[in-house]
């Protein structure tokens, strides 16, 4: 392929809205455009990797025994009432009318759909395991779309569903589309790690984020360095050390006027936020619990509904906080609240916790000195893991220290159950002819994102590094020439010898001073890049050297010896 031929525009500067590296270069290096906030075109040079990492995705998914189809992107709102989700997308979903006034969404993933589908096709056991895919655009309405394809309104997706006999049998299929996760991202050149996330109602291991380090990842990770257990942050567990407070003296009530928050009142105090007890009134459908951790750590709303064993768990609205401490929130807490009945949850590492402080239950009023096996009344049942881990924290597994690591998100693994086989009655006759529910499970590739997020693993201040196997071409010969015979035959000779490799090649054959194209080559990142040159020639070869190598590992070869020199790199 001939540069001159190809629609390629490369910038010198890094576009206004891009606040991460992967962004500005799609952008820079002619990748995509923008066409409106959230949405993007993808020029020639982006299509072809979108392309590659599609093929990646297809053969994979082709291999793991998953069936290809594709569902319409426009969809009827009475699957996602079926399913209740008409409500509970909320205002992330799409919604339109088409002329006779019926609701549509615009696809943000296809549970509905599929289940409706394999509801229609499949009737026995005989016709289960099964399991298919789609590569296909999704929509989402996001607030304030931004960095680049990790954010937008429109993005390609792989999404797969399997429906299986029973919820032993679904973890086969699971396993399978697990292995044939690892081969894509390794294939497409990511190092992406699989972590545990929550399963919601589930239950079990059966939920693993695919995650891609980098530390413009908007995802938080708990890594062990012990066991190797990684956990998104939502899941995390830690381990605490049994507390050996000293016994403290009678409670004393203390005023704290104006003093809200943990900050406000440690200030206020002069005492660090470790030593108070931040207590929180949730509603957990519906009903009020107080929920206490310590004073420097976070409720994980996750864990808390898992111990309540919710459906929902929200903060409480003041007049509910009000009614059950006697207080507004910031001045409330475990000892005597209005309500005698009022459920308290604590944080495991306040059990045995002595000499604390926390809000009296009375407006702008703290207590100090408070034993909270003494003082409050916590039933020794509700001191569970209730907080976000951090940096630092014990691994619940092996008792070695957690390091927190921010990750991109490429892909999601889940074992869903039985929620919309339920929904839409999507069942199969049993070898004794009896109904039983299919067992289903999803999984997810954000195939436009795994673009970007090749490029934010890897690239360099001159540019992105492509990995062969996704570069939008995996070799830049630079005819630094164009005019001269000699050179623009050697470099014609070579692209038709590397082609029939199969290896893809283009050719920068502008009236370009050499400076520019070395940048763009840099820039764009193909893997390989060949100079060849009047001057070159003249003194016995071509130059040789991969992206991803220090100048000093410039290779010159004869001419002849170009095309095997080039493949070598390149395995
Ligand atoms: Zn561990």
């Amino acid at each position: 392929m001939k540069w001159s031929k190809l629609m390629i525009q490369t910038l010198r500067e890094d576009p206004g809205d891009a606040e991460i590296d992967s962004h500005k270069l799609m952008v820079r290096a002619g990748l995509m455009k923008k066409a409106a906030g959230g949405l993007y075109t993808y020029l020639p040079l982006g299509m072809r990797v979108l392309n590659k990492v599609q093929r990646i995705v297809r053969e994979e998914m082709d291999r793991a025994g998953a069936q290809e189809i594709v569902m319409p992107i426009l969809q009827p709102a009475e699957l996602w009432k079926t399913s209740g989700r008409w409500e509970s997308m909320g205002p992330g979903m799409f919604r339109l009318k088409d002329r006779g006034a019926h609701d549509y969404a615009l696809s943000p993933t296809a549970e509905e759909m599929v289940t409706d589908l394999v509801k229609g096709v499949v009737s026995s056991y005989r016709q289960l395991p099964v399991t298919v895919y789609q590569i296909q655009w999704k929509f989402r309405d996001e607030i304030r779309p931004r960095f680049g394809l990790m954010r937008s309104k429109e993005f390609l997706m792989k999404d797969a569903y399997s429906f299986d006999v029973s919820l032993d049998a679904a973890d086969a299929s699971y396993m399978a589309m697990f292995e044939a996760y690892k081969r894509v991202f390794a294939r497409c050149g990511l190092k992406a790690y699989p972590v545990e996330a929550d399963t919601g109602d589930i239950g079990g291991k059966f939920s693993h984020e695919f995650h891609v380090l980098a530390d413009s990842g908007e995802d938080g990770i708990a890594f062990c360095g012990g066991c190797g257990y990684a956990a998104n942050l939502e899941k995390a567990e830690r381990r605490v050390a049994p507390r050996a407070d000293a016994p403290c003296g009678e409670m004393e009530t203390i005023p704290t006027p104006g003093a809200k928050t943990i900050d406000e009142v440690s200030k206020f105090m002069g005492v660090p936020g470790s030593a108070f007890v931040k207590s929180l009134v949730y509603l957990a459908d519906g009903r009020p619990v107080m929920v206490c951790v310590p004073g420097d750590r976070d409720v994980n709303e996750v864990k808390l509904r898992h111990f309540l064993d919710a459906k929902k768990v929200e903060l409480a609205d003041f007049e509910t906080v009000l009614r059950a401490t006697g207080a507004n929130a910031g001045s409330v807490g475990p000892v005597k609240p209005a309500d005698a009945s009022l459920r308290i949850v604590c944080d495991q590492e306040l059990r045995g916790a002595k000499g604390c402080i926390v809000g009296a239950n009375r407006d702008d009023h703290h207590i100090k000195n408070v034993d909270l096996d003494r003082d409050a009344k916590i039933a020794p049942g509700d001191y569970a893991d209730l907080v976000v881990v951090r940096d630092g924290d014990i691994c619940a597994k092996c008792g070695q220290p957690l390091a927190i690591r921010r990750g991109i998100e490429v892909g999601h693994v889940f074992k869903l159950g039985t929620k919309y086989t339920d929904a839409f009655k999507a069942v199969y006759k049993n070898d004794s002819l009896e109904e039983r529910t299919m067992v289903m499970g999803c999984y997810g590739i954000g195939v436009s994102r795994t673009v970007q997020a090749v490029i934010e693993q890897s690239h360099d201040a001159n540019g992105i590094v492509w990995p062969a196997s996704v570069a939008p071409f995996q070799v830049c010969i630079c005819l630094l020439d164009p005019d001269n015979a000699d050179a623009a035959q050697v470099a014609a000779k070579l692209e038709s010898e590397l082609e029939a490799k199969g290896i893809d090649v283009i050719v920068d054959d502008r009236q370009e001073r050499p400076g520019v194209k070395f940048k763009d080559a840099d820039l764009i990142g193909f893997t390989v890049r060949v100079v060849v040159g009047a001057k070159g020639l003249a003194a016995g070869g071509v130059e040789v050297k991969r992206r991803c190598d220090e100048k000093s590992a410039t290779r010159v070869v004869p001419p002849a010896e170009a095309a095997e020199a080039v493949a070598s790199l390149l395995a």
